[in-house]
């Protein structure tokens, strides 16, 4: 067999990590597990997602979100430059669809922490994807941590609310549920399963 040319060393399809999506209710910690992750497994690389909110304080741009205008959204979208992209309490986010495609051809493992309609868009266009949904304790503890945040107006609060019933709801469409109890768990959960994809 010749031996294969530099730069296109074949991975058996078996060891071809998967696009891994964290989906779930707003407010459920997905983007804390997704700041630890970073911190402590830099090896996971992590889209940045395109969002036409503003920054909240504390976030900076190109770290937890590419943060846009509607003009510069509306282009993204024509020039089909987004894997997925969905409307949520309000504003526009999406998923930049070239690094995605870059960082699974180079044969890393990719994380995206997209909402439910997104994830739902992955699950089509990309099939293979293992869709993990991360589930709150309690709908009681997903209230408090909704409310507690404090950064949000008791209007946003009661969309994200809105929203949360309903993505609560879908957790069967998902390959696996993992429950929030622990960011450090959780992390370590979803490592695993990204190693070992459970199906
Ligand atoms: P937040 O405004 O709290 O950062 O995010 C609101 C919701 O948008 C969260 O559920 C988050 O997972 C979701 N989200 C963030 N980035 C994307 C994205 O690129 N695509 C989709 N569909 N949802 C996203």
């Amino acid at each position: 067999m010749a031996a294969p040319s530099r730069g296109a060393i074949p991975v058996p399809p078996h060891k071809r990590p998967r696009l891994t999506v964290l989906s779930g209710p707003s407010g459920v910690g997905k983007s804390t597990v997704v700041a630890h992750m970073r911190t402590v497994h830099p090896e996971v690389w992590v889209s940045v997602s395109v969002t036409t909110r503003k920054p909240r304080p504390g976030e900076r741009a190109g770290v937890q979100y590419h943060f846009v205008d509607d003009d510069e959204f509306d282009k993204l979208i024509a020039n089909g430059e987004l894997l997925e992209w969905a409307e949520f309490a309000g504003h526009r986010y999406g998923t930049p669809r070239r690094p995605v495609l870059e960082h699974l051809d180079a044969g890393e493992p990719v994380l995206l922490e997209i909402d439910l309609q997104g994830a739902r868009q992955v699950r089509q266009s990309m099939p293979d994807a293992q869709l993990v949904f991360l589930a709150p304790p309690s709908w009681d503890e997903l209230v408090r941590r909704l409310t507690g945040r404090g950064t949000e107006s008791p209007e946003v609060i009661e969309r994200r609310l809105e929203a949360a019933r309903v993505e609560l709801a879908a957790e069967s469409e998902f390959d696996v549920t993992l429950v929030n109890t622990s960011v450090e768990d959780v992390a370590r959960e979803l490592l695993a399963l990204m190693l070992h994809p459970s199906a």
